[in-house]
């Protein structure tokens, strides 16, 4: 490739998702990624990165995998497209919804296609209401979310996801959206017990679902573990709790496992890792590892039984059960399995990074570390005993550190003063090593550039 050039053009043409367009004029492009193996990166540079992300949190059996390239090349000759809108599906389609019916288990037997994870859940937002409409209860339109949820970046996904700068640049959220309080211990109850925070943070849900009204409220939808909000992990308890008060208001429960299904929290979906029944499921990412665009909602068989006596659900997407990105994500599923990915996490490399991660915690600027499955956070402080942050105010760290990471051979994301992984499920306890020692050299790096 002709690098400079590329990144030329990519000044010149191309704008990236969420970027500064001038931050990356005055860069001179973006980097150019032009390879992958494993669990590893490379840039036009030459540079071979450890991608601690996983691409965006969803490269799950990592990069390079040719029979995945295969599979696609086949579907593509058998068949490249075909609709779902004329009483048509195709046989990769119908395999990968019993499929994912088979891995979520219980109830939730149904499920629709989507192209990504934030149509997922504008497809849960239209199912559900359209769901009370038809059961006849046409009042309970209000979805409650939490502050710094991610649930995607369509107009939907915006409101229901609960980032204030998202919300600001598009006059969102629509009406009927109602955010409380995230269950975030470190950041927010350190002066309590985590269970006792945790049952705080429930109680929040129930205040709101008082206040607006039970009649009102549709469901309520959470991350099991929020991953772009900054690897929340809830306390125990908490998800007992919500399931309790969903359940007491007859409310939809909807676990948005975009990013914790798949085995990257050490079972198939972060509910059952966490212990709670959700009555709808959005995912995508790790549902084909990223190697092609495709996502889906599980739904409970109580739900698609109501939606049976509402007649046509007016609602899908050109690429709803694309045959080609379903062939992909069946193979990609046999691959976790046959590699029992999910075990591994659990079993091995999950306690693993774990324990790495506390030995981190030694350190000057460490706060807490925490992870489930390999999904890991690391709090970045000024203060270990009072936890302050750089500057008195949260984010001047997690860049720092972050741009140090990179540097180092890293790819990590920096959410305001946390820095947070989930590298493809395929890592090895050495690789591991190699991603805790560049976060601690980074933090090395940072201390004389970050200011209390
Ligand atoms: N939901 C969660 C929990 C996510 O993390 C994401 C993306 O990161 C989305 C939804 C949106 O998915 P997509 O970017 O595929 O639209």
């Amino acid at each position: 490739y002709d690098i400079p050039a590329l990144r030329r053009l990519d000044v010149a043409h191309h704008l990236p998702a969420q970027q500064d367009y001038k931050l990356i004029e005055d860069m001179g492009g973006s980097r150019i990624v032009t390879h992958a193996e494993g669990c590893y990166i490379t840039d036009g540079d030459g540079n071979r990165i450890l991608d601690g992300m996983a691409g965006l949190w969803c490269v799950n059996i990592g990069y390079g995998r040719e029979e995945l390239a295969d599979v696609a090349a086949e579907q593509m000759r058998e068949l490249p497209f075909y609709n779902t809108f004329f009483k048509t599906a195709t046989p990769p389609t119908v395999e990968l919804a019993a499929k994912i019916a088979g891995l979520t288990g219980g109830k939730l037997q149904h499920v629709f296609f989507n192209a990504s994870g934030s149509e997922a859940n504008d497809t849960v937002f239209r199912m559900v209401r359209h769901y009370w409409k038809v059961k006849g209860e046409p009042n309970r339109k209000i979805f409650i979310s939490r502050w710094n949820a991610y649930h995607g970046s369509t107009v939907a996904g915006v409101s229901l996801g609960g980032m204030k700068a998202m919300h600001a640049q598009g006059d969102l959220p629509i009406p009927g959206i109602e955010h409380v309080r995230q269950p975030y211990w470190f950041g927010e109850g350190r002066d309590m017990e985590p269970r006792e925070f945790g049952k705080l943070c429930a109680q929040a849900i129930e205040d709101r679902i008082l206040q607006v009204g039970p009649e009102n409220v549709a469901a309520f939808v959470g991350e099991p573990v929020q991953g772009a909000g900054g690897v929340i992990i809830p306390p125990e308890g908490y998800w007992q709790e919500v399931e309790r008060i969903c359940r007491k208001y007859g409310i939809l429960l909807v676990a948005d496992e975009v990013i914790c299904g798949f085995g990257r929290t050490g079972e198939w979906f972060g509910h059952q890792t966490l212990g709670f029944t959700p009555d709808l499921v959005p995912m995508a990412k790790g549902l084909s590892s990223g190697y092609l665009p495709i996502s889906a909602v599980a739904v409970s068989s109580d739900v698609v039984e109501v939606l049976k006596t509402g007649g046509d659900f007016v609602h899908g997407f050109t690429y709803s059960g694309h045959p080609v990105c379903a062939a992909v994500a069946l193979r990609n599923i046999e691959i976790i399995e046959r590699e029992n990915l999910v075990g591994k996490v659990r079993d091995d490399v999950g306690p693993y990074l774990n324990a790495a991660l506390k030995r981190l915690e030694e350190h000057p600027l460490v706060g807490e570390t925490r992870s489930i499955g390999l999904l890991g956070a690391v709090e970045i402080v000024a203060d270990k005993k009072t936890a302050a942050r750089f500057g008195g105010k949260e984010g001047n760290a997690g860049p720092v550190v972050r741009d140090f990471c990179i540097d180092n051979g890293l790819m990590v994301r920096g959410i305001r003063d946390t820095i947070v992984m989930s590298p493809p499920l395929i890592i090895s306890r050495q690789q591991i090593d190699d991603l805790v020692d560049i976060i601690r050299r980074s933090l090395d790096l940072a201390m004389p550039k970050l200011k209390a």
